[in-house]
């Protein structure tokens, strides 16, 4: 596969990390999700994780130097690939990261807004694996559990309503021009993201062959 450095664009919800992580896995690249990343940093308790905190439990932007400067170093070299989940986010996060790297690709997941709420609300990720489960797709067998590890399986706090709406609106306002930023580079690939994960999976497979 001759792309190697892509993003994938999407408000909220709309199955970017999951898409990521297969994505990443079957064709050997480093996954790099920022939301996974500041996640980190606040059960570690670092001072990013402590100033990031209070944005990410609103459902608001954690500010662009601060995300620039933590995704800089993480962008591995051109040899090694990587997927982008979450990042870049605003037009600014984006013009960094295009003096940093060039991408071959950016896919943007759509995802109406009543799709979002309900999917983002019945979410649940597990504690000890991080896998990510919908309560009404695709539950757990054991309810509670991890079908994998077998740990607890929680919310996240910014998965409750009204910091969903807020997470959708941000993203209107903030990362929707990043689709026009995007195509004007001949960069986009748009894909349907209401189908199933199977479904969506393949569309991007086949646009990353084509
Ligand atoms: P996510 O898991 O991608 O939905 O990200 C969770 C939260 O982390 C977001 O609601 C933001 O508060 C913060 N975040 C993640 N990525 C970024 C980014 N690229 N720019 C600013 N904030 C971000």
């Amino acid at each position: 596969m001759s792309i190697r450095r892509l993003t994938l664009l999407g408000p909220p919800g709309a199955g970017k990390g999951t898409q990521a992580k297969m994505i990443a896995a079957q064709n050997g690249l480093s996954h790099l999700s920022t939301g996974d990343i500041l996640r980190d940093e606040v059960v570690r308790t670092t001072r990013l994780g402590l100033t990031a905190k209070g944005y990410m439990d609103r459902g608001d932007l954690v500010p662009d130097p601060l995300i620039i400067e933590m995704i800089k170093g993480r962008i591995a070299g051109p040899a090694d690939g990587f997927i982008l989940d979450g990042f870049p986010r605003t037009v600014t996060q984006a013009e960094a990261l295009a003096e940093i790297t060039a991408l071959d690709l950016a896919i943007n997941i759509d995802l109406s807004r009543e799709t979002v709420i309900d999917r983002l609300s019945s979410r649940r990720v597990c504690r000890g694996c991080g896998r990510i489960y919908n309560l009404l797709f695709g539950p757990p067998t054991d309810a509670g559990r991890c079908d994998a590890c077998n740990d607890e399986l929680f919310q996240r706090d910014d998965d409750k309503r009204a910091v969903i709406e807020n997470r959708y609106d941000v993203y209107t306002k903030m990362t929707a021009p990043l689709i026009d930023f995007y195509r004007q580079r001949g960069l986009l690939h748009e894909v349907d993201g209401s189908g199933s994960t199977e479904a969506v999976l393949a569309e991007i497979t086949t646009a990353l062959l084509s």
